[in-house]
């Protein structure tokens, strides 16, 4: 009897494709294994969707699969359901959502469970070798040193990143030899849980949320909202204490690994176990490596980024999303899935535990947590000796400002310098100046491919467009009048800076950027220098903002935050409710009392004042009621499709038609087409629709029904389009 199989594919269209299966091939077919397939001229590697024993495809247009690549089953069967139920709601197909969620390495057709692997040992004459012999040669010494204790394996050599060439030369000596050895896995984290340090004695708010949390059984989402300072990771490391005790895994889930190397250091500290930490800056087999360990519970603790949510987990046993609120957990591109989401769909299938940690939580998040979806704790206090900051606003209203300092921000920035602490000075935007100005025409230098001007980059001496990246070097004239008296418009951060070390000579100032960290391990030396006491003055984006713990920072100014205050998007109150609060949140961390102090033009604004008059908890209260009235998330859904074209009218025209199938009404409500804030980037018209409804389960009923007929309208051809469900920005 012939046998075929669905199986879902990486490519972008949504759906699953046939193939016929060999007789030979038959024998240990599963759903969930992967199988290597003919798709026009290339090999795909899929997952099995299906196993049927007819086929609607005429004879002649069916492939035979090429062949089955695993044994069992890739995925333990919550995370197969997962990506089915995120390929549904996010209107994509299962095999786009695996590409999302699996290692490259699987994707390429790897093996995911080796049982043997290649070691190497010393020879008998490099036992016999005196290692200094290689002193000229640093990276075989290391290596050598490395295998006098130990032999390592193919693996080992992997992660710790060891040199390849150091390798061979060893070998081409006959130094060194190759065997194969069987892969064992230590659970012995499992039986016997060792801890590395002593935790710290918790305060009051921190072990009520941790006995609620040690006492919950199967799936409970909670949400922890704790000011910042309040001791959320160390409720997180106590309660993982509990859950590694009982021999089960937890997988963390962090906004950017490189920002917060203190907060990793401490989960690895803490307990004597395997912490796997994935994040964008791994190889292919490193990343492999680590999904493996975390597959066969070798991992005790699995750190990572947005798509680290995917790594399956043998004992699963607690999620933990670090600052929920950050919208990197939402991916931007591709496939626009949000982490958190689907966070806490994956532990309702694995019947496990989420905690949602934040000081700021997202107005979704909040929403469950008041209407008792997700249960609700707080830390309200700030955990050891550190004490609640004072806040003030400078209203900077027709004053001389020094690059956009106002005299009583320098005047207090003095304060805290001569008093031997740290200021931290805070302006989102990178560059020299955000324009380039004609002074005698009033020309300013626009980007030739997109709705945005260019941003002046004195050191790099380059005026770039931060949309699309077109660069060219400073022009000596104006484009318009052909003027040579051209000047930075604005303050972005390099200017800052340089303003900031004449001002302040004796108190050294360090920039922290996109621009000042694109090296690897620069931000980490920077970082280094700032908890060293080897910089007084931190100037810096958003990226100074997120989670770090500065000791001796006792003032925070907030330069520039009237254009977040303005801005065209739903979300921006509630995004600047966020971004004020962490950044406030960097000052009078440890014993010292912090300041922050904000200049502002719009001293009135009632946005501005009720978040500073009654901090971010009751603000956020405020806007979740104002969402309800205006039937915007989280209150209402949505749906964003967004289309762009070299011609705007193809773009319209599509969304138009797109409208037209939408069956309205007053609880489904289509907004468009518009365009896009920026409506022009990299030389295309960006084109929006919004899809608005009171139901959840509504949108998705309908707009499943459409979907195969706006695939199938002739206007899709023209334009780009793309599905944002639930978007993040209106961008
Ligand atoms: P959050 O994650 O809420 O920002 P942390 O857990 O990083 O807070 O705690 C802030 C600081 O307070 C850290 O230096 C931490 O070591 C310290 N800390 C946390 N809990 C306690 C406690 N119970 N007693 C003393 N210090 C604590
Ligand atoms: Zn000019
Ligand atoms: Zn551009």
């Amino acid at each position: 009897m012939p046998v075929f199989v669905e199986v879902a594919l990486p490519v972008p269209l949504r759906q699953n494709f046939s193939y016929r299966v060999k007789d030979e091939q038959q024998t240990s077919l599963q759903i969930g294994l992967r199988v290597k397939v003919p798709f026009g001229r290339q090999q795909l590697v899929g997952l099995i969707t299906a196993i049927t024993d007819s086929c609607d495809l005429a004879p002649q247009q069916i492939k035979s699969i090429t062949a089955v690549l695993d044994d069992a089953p890739l995925l333990p069967e919550s995370l197969y359901k997962l990506t089915l139920w995120a390929a549904r709601y996010y209107f994509t197909s299962q095999g786009q959502m695996l590409s999302q969620a699996l290692p490259v390495a699987l994707r390429k057709g790897l093996d995911a469970s080796p049982q043997s692997t290649i070691e190497y040992h010393l020879t008998e004459q490099g036992r016999q070798l005196d290692p200094n012999v290689l002193k000229r040669a640093p990276a075989q010494k290391k290596l050598f040193e490395l295998l006098l204790e130990n032999p390592l394996t193919q693996d080992e050599l992997t992660t710790q990143a060891l040199s390849k060439s150091a390798l061979k030369a060893l070998q081409d000596k006959q130094w060194i030899e190759q065997k194969s050895a069987l892969i064992t896995h230590d659970l012995s984290w499992r039986h016997k849980l060792q801890m590395n340090e002593s935790p710290h004695k918790l305060n009051k708010q921190q072990a009520v949320a941790v006995s609620v949390l040690t006492q919950q059984q199967g799936f409970h989402c909670t949400l922890l909202e704790g000011i910042t300072g309040s001791g959320k990771t160390e409720v997180y490391l106590t309660l993982l204490e509990t859950i590694l005790k009982q021999g089960k895994q937890a997988l963390i889930l962090v906004p950017e690994i490189g920002l917060t190397p203190q907060t990793i250091n401490r989960f690895k500290r803490r307990f004597e176990v395997k912490v796997a930490v994935i994040h964008s800056g791994l190889t292919d087999n490193q990343r492999l490596e680590a999904w493996r360990q975390a597959r066969v519970g070798e991992a005790a603790i699995i750190i990572g980024t947005r798509s680290a949510l995917f790594t399956p987990m043998a004992f699963p046993g607690l999620i933990i999303l670090d600052e929920e609120h950050d919208s990197s957990f939402k991916q931007q591109e591709g496939v626009r899935y949000h982490s958190r989401d689907l966070a806490v769909m994956r532990g309702h299938l694995e019947d496990i535990q989420v905690v949602l940690g934040s000081a700021t939580p997202s107005l979704e998040t909040l929403q469950n947590a008041i209407s008792g979806r997700y249960h609700h704790l707080e830390l309200s206090e700030r955990a050891g000796v550190a004490q609640k900051v004072k806040q003030g606003i400078i209203d900077i209203t027709s004053q001389p400002l020094k690059a956009g300092m106002s005299a009583s921000l320098i005047n207090e920035m003095r304060m805290h310098l001569d008093a031997g602490n740290q200021v931290l000075l805070f302006l989102n935007r990178r560059g020299f100046a955000p324009a380039l100005l004609c002074h005698e025409c009033g020309h300013l230098h626009e980007c030739d491919r997109c709705d945005a001007f260019f941003t002046v980059h004195q050191g790099l001496n380059e005026i770039c467009c931060h949309h699309c990246g077109n660069q060219y070097a400073i022009p000596k004239q104006c484009h318009q009048c052909g003027s040579t008296m051209l000047m930075g418009h604005g303050l972005g951060t390099e200017q800052l800076e340089q303003e900031l070390v004449k001002l302040f000579p004796q108190h050294p100032v360090v920039r922290i950027d996109r621009d000042t960290t694109r090296r690897k391990g620069s931000l980490e030396q920077q970082l280094q220098g700032i908890y060293m006491g080897k910089y007084k003055i931190l100037v810096g984006t958003q990226m100074l903002a997120k989670g770090h713990h500065f000791p001796d920072v006792t003032l925070v100014g907030l330069l520039d935050v009237d254009g977040a205050l303005f801005s065209a998007d739903f979300r921006a109150p509630e995004r600047f409710g966020q971004l004020y609060t962490q950044v406030s949140g960097r000052a009078g961390r440890a014993d010292k009392p912090g300041k922050v102090l904000l200049q502002t033009h719009q001293s009135d604004n009632p946005i501005l004042r009720d978040l500073l008059q009654r901090g971010y908890g009751e603000f956020a209260r405020s806007q979740l009621t104002e969402r309800q009235q205006a039937l915007l998330p989280p209150a209402w859904h949505m749906v964003l499709i967004r289309a762009e074209a070299h011609l705007a009218q193809d773009a319209d025209a599509f969304l138009a038609q797109i409208s037209q199938l939408i069956p309205q009404s007053n609880e489904l409500e289509v907004i468009g087409p518009i365009p896009a804030p920026l409506d022009r980037k990299a030389g295309k018209y960006r084109r929006q629709l919004m899809l608005q409804a009171k139901n959840r389960q509504q949108l998705q009923t309908v707009f499943e029904q459409v979907l195969s007929q706006i695939e199938r309208l002739p206007e899709s051809k023209r334009c780009r389009w793309t599905i944002d469900r639930d978007p993040q920005d209106l961008m």
